[in-house]
């Protein structure tokens, strides 16, 4: 039974040996396919993401100016990126107030109020009591070392 391949949305007839294939067997498609399954074992797997990281760091030790050369034989790489940085950069000069919001709604992740606590510490206990806390804010922006 034909299937539409997730990446370029054409009809193609799946392997019989590979089970629930959704893309094509086009050179693009196993790229995109690719490129897919690592970014999801990147956020799921550290021990892959470490091992990748570390291969990452030989394979630039042992090719110093690899990005250089690169750079010089893509100038169009090079200026899109350019470009890219440019707009990052002004977009972050223009909107600091943005920003700095931003960066306090991340510290106060609790806002204050009541909260149900109950102890998860003995998961085998089948009953145990929770309690209910009040959580208020005393200072903004102290760190608190524990
Ligand atoms: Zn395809």
């Amino acid at each position: 039974m034909d299937k539409t391949c997730v990446s370029c949305k054409k009809i193609f007839t799946p392997r019989p040996a590979v089970k629930n294939q959704q893309y094509c067997s086009k050179p693009e498609c196993q790229k995109a396919r690719k490129k897919k399954w690592q970014k999801a074992k990147l956020a799921t797997d550290s021990a892959y993401k470490e091992s990748q990281a570390k291969a990452q760091k030989e394979w630039c030790s042992k090719n110093k100016g690899y990005w250089k050369e690169y750079r010089k034989r893509n100038p169009a790489y090079t200026e899109r990126n350019r470009k890219k940085q440019r707009q990052r950069n002004l977009l972050r000069r223009l909107k600091p107030e943005i920003a700095k919001m931003d960066e306090q709604k991340a510290k106060n992740v609790i806002t204050p109020g009541r909260y149900l606590l109950k102890p998860v510490c003995n998961q085998n206990i089948a009953k145990m009591d929770a309690l209910i806390v009040e959580i208020g804010v005393i200072s903004r922006g102290c760190s608190v070392a524990v």
